[in-house]
């Protein structure tokens, strides 16, 4: 699977250069052009790397990288902060906020990609042992890989996140609101029934070929996650 960038950035033409450039490279790439967008996105779609502009309309570089730190999900995300040049203090305080590295502008491509794979390097080494384990289905935090009974299982970006939700807390009946809020993020306006999409395409992926459902409707509560499956 592509390694999946954000890159946050207001002025088209950087980030038209930007994109098209790491694509170039075999990323695949999303883009949004203020903080609040960036935020909404990172959340739906839990991108293995962010490219950070400090100076944004409406929501700041530096408030975007203080709410990605505070989010339970997205706290790991490696950052790329990028600022102009002369504002060395926001530097400081970008790194301070919790930015992993930084960038002045103009920087080569060439350069961004570079930072981009330290990062991934570096974030792959560590927590290595960062599992969860339910029933048969074992989970990879850090490699974002799902097993079940030794197979893999492919989920998108939203069912893992339903899935881990789950088994952090096996048998605990969750709300279609609960988990609005846990996988989808307080500020993203998303319908009770999306819910319901996704849990569907978890439960298609997670019991292929004929196995025990491990997802138990509960009916007016919401959904679980079955803790003893036999
Ligand atoms: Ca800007």
């Amino acid at each position: 699977m592509a390694i999946r960038i954000l890159v946050v950035e207001d002025e088209p033409a950087q980030a038209e250069m930007i994109t098209y450039n790491l694509e170039k490279a075999g990323f695949q790439v999303m883009m949004a052009a203020g903080g609040q967008a960036a935020l909404d996105m990172a959340r739906l779609e839990s991108p293995d790397v962010v490219v950070l502009d400090w100076m944004l309309p409406e929501v700041a570089g530096i408030e975007v990288c203080r709410q990605l730190r505070a989010d339970r999900d997205l706290r790991e995300v490696p950052i790329i902060m990028v600022t102009a040049r002369g504002e060395e203090d926001d530097r400081v305080r970008g790194i301070d906020t919790g930015a992993d590295d930084y960038l002045v502008k103009p920087y080569s491509p060439r350069e961004l990609i570079v930072r981009i794979k330290a990062l991934l390097r570096r974030a792959s080494h560590a927590g290595v042992d960062d599992k969860l384990t339910c029933c048969d289905i074992e989970m990879d935090l850090v490699r974002h890989k799902v097993t079940r009974g030794g197979d893999p299982v492919h989920l998108g970006p939203t069912e893992f996140k339903l899935l881990r939700t789950f088994m952090e807390r096996p048998g605990q009946v969750f709300s279609r609101a609960r988990l609005l809020d846990l996988v989808w993020g307080r500020d993203v306006y998303v319908e009770d029934r999306t819910v319901d999409v996704h849990i569907r395409r978890l439960r298609k992926a997670i019991n292929d070929g004929d196995r025990p459902d491990v997802i138990r409707t509960v009916r007016a509560a919401g959904y679980a996650l079955d803790a003893e499956q036999s």
